[in-house]
C-alpha cells in the first residue's frame, strides 16, 4: 500500500516529493502511546513551546530538506574564544589556549536523532529537558541527582533531533513490540530497495549518498540528500546538519557529548557506550566515564549480569575509526561518546540466550541514568582542560619536533 503519511514533504520544497510504498503493517502503532513518549517533530516542537522556560530554544540550522534543527541551551556559555585552534592547542600542549578564558567551564551536550528511527535517545533527551525544567521526567519521576549535578555544570546544550529529515520521513511515533523480530525496525531504520529487500546494516554504509529513487523506502538513516550524518563527508563537503553541529560545537566548545543511538547487539541486549576513536590521551577519561556509567546501569539491573568485570570494563579499542564522533573530537576537542540503546520495538537476549524485554518506561530511565552519570562525571572530573592537555612547558624533545 502507498502510504500518504510516508511522503517526503518539505518546508521549502528543497527535496523532491516522494511517496513510499511502506507495507501498511510496518506503520502500526500501539493503541496507547504514553504521554512521556514524544518523538514526532511537531510533538517535540509543541513540547518545547510549552515546557522550556529556564532554557532557551534556538534554531541552529536548516536541514538538506529545509527543516529547522533546534537546540535547547541552559546556563552560561563558555564565551570568548581562546588564542588558537584546537589543533594548535594540542600542538603546544595547552588546551586552555583553545578553550579560552573560561577553559574551566563545564559544558555538556546531548545529541539525538542522528538516525531518524532511533527513538530512545530522542525520548531520553525530551525527558531530560523536562527534568532540567521541573525536576521530574514526564512520568513524574524526580531525578534529584541530575538536579544536583547540573549545579556543578556551567552549560548544557541538547539537540533532540539532528537528522530532522530522517525523523520526518518515518510516520510512526512508537513501534509496536514485535517479539524478537527486528525486521520492521530494520526496514524503518535502514530502508529497503525497490524490490522490498532490506538494505540492512552495515550494507547501508556502502551507499552514501543513497539515491532515494532506488528505494522502496530509504529508512531513517539519511537526510533528504541521502547522507547518513554519522558518516558524512566531514572534511570535504559536509551536509547542512553536520555544518550546523560543527558551528554550534565551535561556539560552545563542549567537554563531553553523548551521541544517542538505538542499536545494541541482539545477543547482549543492553545499553552500552562505545569507545570513541580519538586522542589517546583522552582514553583515561573515557574509561572512567564508562566504568561509572556501566556500574550504575548494572546496579539498576540494566546490564546482562551483576559482574562488574564483565559489564563495566571499558572496551580496549574503538570499533568505529571514522565517524561523527571522531570528526567532532578533531574539530573541537570534545569527547563525543556514542551510546547505543536497546529498542522498544523488539527484544533481544542476554549472553545465555534468555530473552530480554526492555519496557519503554525503563528505556527512558536507562537514558536518564546515562545522562546523570555523564553529568556527574563531568562535574567531578573538571572537564576537558583537566582530563588532558593542561598547560605545561614543552620538553626539549618536543621543542625540537617543530611540526
Ligand atoms: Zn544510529
Amino acid at each position: 500500500m502507498i502510504s500518504s503519511l510516508g511522503s517526503e514533504s518539505t518546508i521549502n520544497g528543497a527535496a523532491p516529493q516522494l511517496s513510499y510504498a511502506i507495507p501498511a503493517g510496518h506503520l502500526r502503532e500501539p493503541e496507547q502511546i504514553p504521554a512521556y513518549w514524544i518523538t514526532a517533530l511537531e510533538d517535540i516542537s509543541r513540547f518545547l513551546d510549552k515546557t522550556v522556560r529556564k532554557g532557551a530554544v534556538e534554531t541552529i540550522g536548516v536541514s538538506a530538506g529545509g527543516r529547522e534543527i533546534v537546540a535547547v541551551c541552559y546556563g552560561t556559555p563558555r564565551g570568548a574564544n581562546g588564542t588558537t585552534t584546537f589543533s594548535g592547542s594540542v600542538g603546544c600542549n595547552n588546551v586552555p589556549a583553545y578553550f579560552g578564558p573560561n577553559a574551566d567551564s563545564k559544558v555538556y551536550m546531548g545529541v539525538g536523532g542522528i538516525h531518524g528511527s532511533e527513538y530512545e535517545g530522542i525520548v531520553g533527551l525530551i525527558n531530560l529537558i523536562a527534568v532540567l525544567e521541573t525536576g521530574c521526567d514526564l512520568k513524574g519521576r524526580p531525578w534529584p541527582q541530575i538536579t544536583t549535578a547540573i549545579h556543578g555544570l556551567d552549560r548544557i546544550v541538547i539537540i533532540p533531533v539532528l537528522n530532522v529529515d530522517g525523523r520526518a520521513r518515518i510516520p510512526v511515533r512508537m513501534e509496536i513490540h514485535r517479539g524478537e523480530d527486528e525486521s520492521v525496525h530494520s526496514y524503518l531504520t535502514n530502508g529497503a530497495w525497490a524490490d522490498g529487500s532490506c538494505i540492512g546494516w552495515p550494507a547501508c554504509k556502502q551507499f552514501i549518498p543513497l539515491d532515494h529513487a532506488l528505494t522502496q523506502f530509504p529508512g531513517g538513516y539519511p537526510n533528504d540528500a541521502g547522507v547518513n550524518i554519522q558518516h558524512d563527508d566531514f572534511m570535504g563537503n559536509p551536509q547542512p546538519e553536520t555544518r550546523a553541529l560543527f558551528a554550534l560545537t565551535a561556539r560552545e566548545r563542549p567537554d563531553l557529548m553523548l551521541n544517542l543511538h538505538t542499536g545494541v547487539p541482539p545477543r547482549d541486549y543492553f545499553q552500552r557506550m562505545h569507545r570513541p576513536f580519538m586522542e589517546d590521551a583522552l582514553g583515561n577519561a573515557f574509561e572512567e566515564l564508562y566504568r561509572r556509567t556501566h556500574t550504575r546501569l548494572m546496579r539498576e539491573g540494566l546490564q546482562g549480569t551483576n559482574n562488574p568485570a564483565l559489564e563495566a570494563t571499558p572496551p580496549p579499542k574503538s570499533c568505529f575509526p571514522c565517524n561523527l564522533d571522531n570528526a567532532l573530537n578533531l574539530h573541537c576537542g570534545v569527547m563525543s561518546v556514542l551510546v547505543e540503546a536497546p529498542s522498544h520495538g523488539f527484544s533481544g537476549t542476554n549472553r545465555e540466550g534468555i530473552p530480554v524485554l526492555h519496557t519503554p518506561d525503563r528505556l527512558v530511565d536507562t537514558q536518564l541514568i546515562c545522562h546523570e552519570e555523564a553529568m556527574r562525571f563531568l562535574r567531578d572530573t573538571g572537564g576537558r582542560a583537566h582530563w588532558v592537555g593542561g598547560k605545561r612547558p614543552l620538553t626539549s624533545s618536543e621543542r625540537g619536533i617543530g611540526s
